[in-house]
């Protein structure tokens, strides 16, 4: 499998509400191929950014080997999305958020700015940065909108077709 040496996220189904649609990430072990959950975004992002020099092996995690039994079983019980290594850690203050899409086609990303605002595109980083000083020293190529692959295999099959024509897309509120 290709996707293997991959960090991936996974998310549940939920409505949208404004959030990431992220709720256990998890890093796979280079040796005894478990996942493990990783507690804090941060620490995530800090793996995620240098995978490629530093692959996640289990003993990371303090108190944990490979000899324990996985935190989380990559299956269908939930949908898997696995993120491209080596992104850039999102610059302090700012947070990235995935949401899923309704039809589970793919995640879009954004990033909202520490006052709140919402950034869709790298046009929108470049000009916030641009008007505030205070953002200097960070720069657009620290904000990477590339997303996730949802991973087919774990996507429900009562997923609601994509409807020709509709690009809403607003989730209706349910509660899970
Ligand atoms: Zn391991």
């Amino acid at each position: 499998m290709k996707d293997t040496q991959e960090t991936p996220k996974s998310s549940s189904k939920k409505p949208y509400s404004g959030q990431s649609s992220i709720d256990v990430l998890a890093a796979q072990c280079e040796k005894c191929k478990k996942w493990r959950v990783i507690q804090s975004e941060e620490e995530f992002e800090d793996i995620r950014s240098k995978l490629s020099e530093e692959p996640f092996y289990c003993n990371r995690k303090s108190g944990v080997s490979c000899e324990d039994p996985a935190d989380i079983e990559y299956d269908s019980t939930r949908t898997w999305v696995v993120d491209k290594p080596n992104m850039p850690k999102t610059p302090e203050g700012f947070k990235r958020h995935l949401v899923l899409r309704r039809d589970y086609s793919k995640l879009d990303a954004y990033y909202i700015t520490p006052e709140g605002k919402k950034l869709r595109s790298q046009n929108e980083i470049a000009t916030i940065l641009k008007g505030n000083p205070k953002y200097k020293g960070i720069s657009p190529s620290d904000f990477d909108f590339g997303t996730p692959k949802v991973m087919e295999d774990t996507v429900p099959v009562d997923v609601p077709k994509k409807v020709p024509g509709s690009s809403n897309k607003k989730l209706k509120t349910t509660k899970d």
